[in-house]
């Protein structure tokens, strides 16, 4: 297998045979952002990922079930490419019934619903598409490229073709106080609008070498403390209102690991922040909340 710089992919993609597609990311622009640094961006040729698929056959034999395409957006490729990709896969992998990609939400809106649809007939099965936040002044702000109406078209989109969308969120990322609690609301009504099949939580943790980095260096970004963090993933859970969204907060940045239908865990979760909020005890952070998935 070849690949070019550091490879990326979401948890769940464990065990995925991983084919890179484009090297780094098309858009490159997030503030926050620290992967595909250290490469310049460009799209891989369908020769070479005919060739790359090929070995992956030889080396894991027919018996592959689950391809992510990477790197950071590869929704964004010509659908034709797209189309050629998933039929090649498809062919050398007779056991396969999974392929999932990160979607950028510009590149996604590039594509109708037709294309979309189009693609999940191919077989495209998952997108993980990063909403970061609900509120157009934290869009701006981390210099997401889309408002929150044309992050809901592109999530809506997605669903609307029948790609399962995980929408990943991003607790912190509005700032302290007063924002903090309008960034947890609008991105509930968001993704209640969106109503995508997983949501995925990470709380925000600036890295160095990023512009949030240094905005929070120099006292323009004010970080949460981690009481702050909870009492935001709880207001986020309290207006989240679809009872079959299931919620993936297992990510290593999460302070507390919580898994499961959000009607299932979402009065416990609440019930426990509360808890640690009113005694702050800092040994109750990071007592997993797991239910049935
Ligand atoms: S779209 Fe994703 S990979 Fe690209 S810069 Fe933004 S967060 Fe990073």
């Amino acid at each position: 297998m070849r690949y070019e710089g550091k490879i990326y992919r979401p948890p769940p993609e464990a065990g995925a045979y991983i084919l890179q597609c484009t090297v780094g990311c098309s858009y490159n622009k997030c503030t926050y952002c620290s992967m595909y640094k250290d490469v310049r961006y460009r799209v891989r040729t369908i020769e070479e990922l005919k060739e790359d698929i090929q070995m992956a056959k030889k080396a894991y034999g027919a018996g592959v079930n689950k391809v992510f395409l990477s790197d950071g957006d590869a929704i964004s490729l010509p659908t034709d490419t797209l189309l050629e990709i998933l039929s090649e896969l498809y062919g050398a992998f007779p056991e396969l019934t999974h392929v999932s990609t990160y979607a950028g939400p510009q590149s996604t809106l590039s594509k109708t619903l037709e294309e979309l649809t189009q693609l999940r007939k191919a077989g495209l099965t998952m997108t993980y598409l990063g909403v970061e936040s609900g509120s157009d002044r934290v869009l701006t702000e981390v210099r997401k490229g889309v408002s929150a109406k044309e992050m809901l078209e592109a999530g809506s989109n997605i669903v609307k073709s029948g790609i399962k969308l995980v929408a990943m969120v991003m607790v912190g990322l509005g700032g302290r106080g007063e924002r903090s609690r309008i960034h947890a609301i609008e991105t509930a009504e968001l993704i209640n609008r969106m109503k995508p099949y997983l949501l995925g939580t990470l709380t925000t943790v600036p890295m160095p070498g990023t512009v949030l980095h240094r905005q929070m260096s120099k006292g323009d970004f004010k970080l949460l403390d981690p009481y702050e963090v909870l009492e935001e993933m709880k207001v986020l859970l309290e207006h989240l209102t679809l009872p079959d969204l299931y919620i993936d907060g297992r990510h290593a940045s999460n302070l507390m690991p919580i898994k499961g239908r959000l009607t299932e865990i979402g009065p416990d979760v609440i019930s426990a922040i509360d808890k640690h909020l009113k005694h702050r005890d800092n040994n109750l952070i990071g007592q997993a909340y797991i239910g049935q998935f």
